[in-house]
């Protein structure tokens, strides 16, 4: 009863085991795999996606702010070169004040007056120069260089009118006229005029390329305009003052459209709060413009414009006029230098500004990149690496395949948990291995004498088969069967009659080797199977067992001591599915052949013909060949 429940248990464990590993090592070899790859693959086309939409996003951001940052360079760029052009519109306005000297005086050539003149001429010839070769030269991604035709035609006028001046200079102090200086002084008007048409092209190219220019650019041309206008109002009515000449209508009319436009421009410049942005020099300079140039300045041309409008005598010479009012345009440079050097420091510090967005948002793009990128690889190491090792040890489990344990303490904490719970599965399936181990004991060893039963005899017998043939292992079956073993039982008691058969057991097992196989056949049966070395080999066991038995005394549990014979079958056959039983047959037809001769004896099944005999010559007494049933089948 209780070995019957113990085999249940055993085959309901054995299936089910079977049954896990086989499911679990079909995870593990297909679809697993695949879905380790799946995860994986899926990480890495988020995280690429992501990385991809990411790189987009701060590839058109960087390449607009790139543009951005072009834009600074180049605004700054043109806006020096414009500030070029109007230090050269200076240099040429400049160059009137000592031409002016040098008409209304009577200087040689050596004079101081005339070097003044020739490092004034200088000057514009160096910044003219400088200026053309600057501005006709293309740069950056606008290409709007000045045309050099109009610079050409300003160095013509320049020579026209200095051609003019010399030639006002030439003429003798006594019979120099007004009109000889006023022609000399137009045509230096003209030369500016002209090269306001280099001014109004370039600024025109700047505001078109950038918007964002269009005030410091149109502030500083009007501001260059102030201080033509601030040196060309004394121009205008120095010829008659140089001379002491009455002023003409056309003095008068041209000095006060002047003074007209100069309070024009001031108004327009000087009153906007907003182009100062609070700058001290500027604040600093519209102060001394107001005081200095439209106060003080002003006032001397108004003073000789009144004088001038009743007679040729003036309260001051034309070289005074020019030293004092030169003084009053001093402010306006200023005014104009301060004012340019605040829209170069704008733009520099708009380029500036440009550049560390432009590198803060690359830092931050490949920061995040890296973040990504670093994601995907900690995922990797902290999860994969952990996972697919947890998986190869959960493998290695179920195929009982012995695995060294390693364990990193660096593991993120969920993945020690993982790991722990390994170890208790290990620990779980070896205590499982260890009861299984225990139940198929049971289940194939009978229980009285330690030995097979004949369960598990049956099943050697069926399932040995040659390894290269597959076909039914040749070997030999001894079947034993005490002899009158009721009149134990009758005679001594049960218990008595158990002992013998434990006694029994134990005295064969004694006397075969290790690869033999003892087991018991029934009740006071027992069977030995042993490979085939030869049927004299086999029959000589059964002789020497049957002799041990007959001589061993078996002392019971009440002292008796006892003595029992048995009989012995021998067959010489294969194992295998269908063999078997016949082998069976053949051993116990000999088995009740050795009853019938008369019990405590050894007999052999007879061996096919087609086999070599067996020595019968060599058979002992008690030793007699059997026909055997099923010897057709060797
Ligand atoms: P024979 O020489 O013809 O074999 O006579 P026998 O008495 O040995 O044979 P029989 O078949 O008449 O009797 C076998 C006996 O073995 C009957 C049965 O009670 C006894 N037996 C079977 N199993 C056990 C067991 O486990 N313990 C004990 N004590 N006796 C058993
Ligand atoms: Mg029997
Ligand atoms: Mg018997």
């Amino acid at each position: 009863m209780f070995r019957s429940i113990n085999l249940r248990l055993w085959n309901s464990l054995k299936a089910k085991s079977e049954g896990a590993k086989a499911q679990f090592s079909h995870r593990v070899d297909g679809p697993k795999s695949k879905a380790e790859h799946s995860l994986r693959r899926k990480l890495w086309t988020r995280t690429g996606l992501a990385i991809i939409c990411t790189a987009i996003l701060a590839l058109t951001i960087i390449g607009r702010l790139y543009v951005d940052y072009a834009q600074a360079r180049q605004n700054l760029f043109d806006i020096q070169a414009f500030r070029l052009l109007l230090d050269t519109a200076n240099h040429l306005s400049a160059e009137r004040g000592p031409a002016n000297v040098m008409m209304a005086a009577e200087a040689p050539a050596d004079s101081p007056a005339s070097k003044r003149l020739a490092e004034f001429r200088a000057r514009s010839d160096a910044a003219l120069d400088g200026a053309a070769a600057h501005l006709t030269m293309s740069y950056g991604l606008h290409d709007h260089p000045v045309p050099k035709h109009l610079f050409d035609r300003v160095r013509e006028k320049l020579w026209q009118a200095r051609m003019e001046v010399d030639r006002a200079v030439s003429i003798p102090r006594e019979n120099r006229r007004v009109e000889d200086m006023q022609r000399a002084i137009e045509d230096m008007f003209v030369v500016v005029d002209d090269f306001q048409a280099a001014i109004a092209w370039k600024a025109n190219a700047l505001v078109n390329s950038d918007t964002g220019l269009a005030a410091p650019v149109l502030t500083g041309q009007m501001l260059s305009d102030l201080r033509e206008y601030g040196g060309r109002i004394a121009s205008q009515i120095i010829a008659p003052v140089a001379l002491g000449e009455k002023l003409e209508l056309k003095n008068l009319v041209d000095a006060g459209r002047t003074r007209g436009r100069i309070l024009e421009l001031w108004r327009l410049v000087g009153g906007q709060d907003a182009l100062y942005h609070g700058d001290y020099r500027l604040l600093d300079g519209r102060r001394d413009v107001e005081r200095l140039f439209l106060g003080k300045g002003l006032a001397i041309i108004d003073a000789l414009i009144g004088e001038g409008r009743l007679s040729g005598s003036y309260s001051m010479t034309a070289e005074q006029l020019t030293i004092s009012f030169v003084a009053t345009l001093q402010p306006l440079e200023r005014f104009r230098s301060a004012f340019l050097d605040l829209a170069v420091e704008n733009v520099v510090a708009a380029r500036d500004r440009a550049l560390k967005i432009l590198v803060a948002v690359a830092a931050v793009t490949a920061l995040i990149l890296a973040v990504l990128i670093g994601f995907v690889l900690s995922v990797q190491a902290i999860i994969f690496r952990p996972l697919l090792r947890a998986g190869e040890e959960v493998i290695g489990l179920a195929e009982d395949r012995p695995m060294a344990l390693k364990r990193d303490p660096h593991h993120a904490s969920e993945m020690l948990h993982l790991f722990d719970a390994i170890d208790i599965l290990q620990g779980k399936l070896q205590e499982r291995a260890s009861l299984m181990g225990q139940l198929k004991l049971q289940a194939e060893t009978d229980g009285l004498t330690n030995v097979l039963n004949r369960r598990a005899l049956d099943q050697v017998g069926e399932r040995r088969v040659d390894r290269q043939t597959q076909a039914g292992d040749a070997c030999i079956l001894i079947l034993i069967d005490l002899d009158h073993f009721k009149s134990v039982n009758d005679t001594h008691g049960h218990l008595a009659g158990d002992d013998v058969l434990k006694e029994a057991a134990r005295l064969m097992h004694s006397l075969v080797r290790p690869t033999d196989i003892v087991a018991r056949f029934g009740g006071e049966e027992f069977a030995i199977l042993i490979s085939d070395d030869g049927l004299a080999g086999a029959v000589a066991l059964a002789r020497r067992i049957r002799l041990a038995l007959q001589l061993h005394e078996i002392v019971i549990s009440d002292g008796t001591r006892l003595h029992v014979t048995a009989s012995f079958g021998v067959a010489r056959g294969r194992c295998g599915q269908d063999e078997w039983r016949c082998l069976i047959d053949a051993a116990d037809a000999a088995l009740y052949r050795a009853k019938l001769d008369g019990r405590n004896r050894v007999r052999f099944a007879r061996e096919a013909p087609t086999r070599p005999a067996l020595e019968s010559a060599s058979t002992p007494q008690d030793t007699k060949d059997e026909n055997y049933p099923c010897a057709a089948s060797f």
